[in-house]
């Protein structure tokens, strides 16, 4: 039997008292320390020390609140956003994507670097180093504090360890250690964690599932993946991943997909999926008045569908019932509050979600999807924002901040 004991000591109390006040701040600044007071129900002089602590390390400041009733100003409490910021990576199959952002996930620098075809983790180790050093080197900045470094990558993380289990795109003899060293040669706090279920943190944090417990976001790129957040915080498991969506099969008969099976979702459905099928239609003669053999990008197809056009619509339709397919078992699963639909493909929205939702209301259990609503993503900087995400949950959760507190 695995047991999973908590053990409160009086470190792990502190860390979740200063979370607690720091969370409160942080989403309903500017407050009063009276107000977390009563909303956290922490004593008094536990706020006014936990805001000691947090003034002092610049984490949180004092603003001037308008004239209260008696007369006396009152002295409110916001969240210092602008003077600490983040590194943040994504680690692609062909790029590697660094950039900043500061604490109000406003993004201040970003570059794209391409990815020399390097077989072996070690390879992209050193070179993961001696650019990220550069890039962090070349944006020091006096006024404002580098605190953590997140990292995405397409693959899966043991949570509890942080090392990389597997990417699609390398073999890996072992578990990758890549976020401790880093945290070691740079001396921030690392987080690291997959794409997708990264992305459905920043949604919640961030985007269209903010007012849930519970969402399923499905990201539709170059592959397929979901990430599912239940009681605000991803769901991963004891084994550390859950949501592979894009890897049920769709279509028996189908394409060879990466994983080995055949016509699982993303054989179908992502961006390249739809663009090689639309070439095949258009190599056996369907005619679009919006594309051509030279122009049928996922963009193209979109916009072709917006304009009523035969093909690129019948297309996207299909695509719209085998994802509706899909979604129909996990809602039936997770009955989500919302679903959310990330990626290019949302472009044709009113085609695309029209077809989703009339699968969805034929396979899924009727009184589950009657209430959950369909909604397009509307984050901006899908390739950096969920490691941003990570930064965040660390900072909400008390294990970063516990960090930033005590150095
Ligand atoms: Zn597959």
């Amino acid at each position: 039997m695995r047991e999973n004991h908590q053990i409160a000591n009086v470190d792990f109390v502190k860390q979740m008292n200063s979370a607690v006040v720091y969370k409160l701040i942080d989403q309903q600044g500017p407050i009063s320390r009276i107000q977390i007071s009563e909303l956290s129900q922490l004593a008094p002089a536990s706020v006014t020390k936990i805001t000691r602590n947090l003034l002092a390390r610049g984490l949180i400041k004092e603003v001037e609140q308008q004239e209260s009733t008696g007369g006396r100003r009152a002295t409110s409490i916001v969240a210092e956003r602008k003077a600490f910021r983040a590194v943040l990576i994504r680690l692609g199959r062909k790029h590697v994507t660094f950039a900043i952002m500061d604490l109000s996930a406003k993004l201040l620098q970003k570059e794209v670097l391409d990815l020399p075809n390097y077989q072996r983790a070690d390879e992209i180790e050193r070179f993961l180093f001696e650019h990220l050093a550069v890039f962090i080197q070349t944006n020091q900045k006096r006024k404002s504090e580098f605190i953590a470094i997140g990292i995405t990558v397409p693959g899966f993380v043991e949570s509890k360890t942080n090392r990389i289990q597997y990417l699609p795109h390398l073999t890996l003899e072992e578990p990758w250690d890549l976020a401790n060293k880093i945290a070691e040669r740079f001396n921030l706090a690392t987080f690291i964690g997959h794409d997708v279920r990264s992305l459905a943190l920043a949604e919640h944090y961030f985007g269209v599932t903010k007012d849930c417990y519970d969402s399923l976001l499905l990201r539709i790129h170059r592959g397929v993946g979901a990430g599912i957040v239940i009681n605000h915080e991803v769901f991963l498991g004891y084994k550390n991943n859950v949501g592979e969506l894009g890897h049920i099969q769709v279509d028996p008969l189908g394409k060879r997909c990466l994983c080995g099976n055949v016509g699982c979702l993303e054989t179908v459905v992502s961006n390249s999926a739809i663009e090689d099928k639309m070439q095949k239609l258009l190599e056996d003669g369907y005619t679009s008045k919006w594309l051509s053999l030279e122009s049928h990008d996922i963009e193209a197809i979109c916009k072709a569908s917006n304009k009523q056009d035969a093909v690129a619509t019948e297309l996207i339709e299909h695509v719209g019932v085998q994802i509706g397919r899909v979604l129909a078992m996990s809602v039936n699963m997770f009955n989500p509050e919302k679903i959310v639909i990330s990626g290019e493909i949302t472009q044709a929205k009113n085609v695309l979600f029209a077809a989703i939702r009339r699968t969805l209301e034929n396979h899924a259990l009727p009184t589950f999807v009657k209430t959950t609503p369909l909604v397009a993503s509307e984050l901006q900087n899908e390739d950096v924002i969920g490691a941003f995400a990570l930064i965040k949950r660390g900072l909400l959760d008390g294990s970063l901040l516990q960090r930033l507190l005590t150095e």
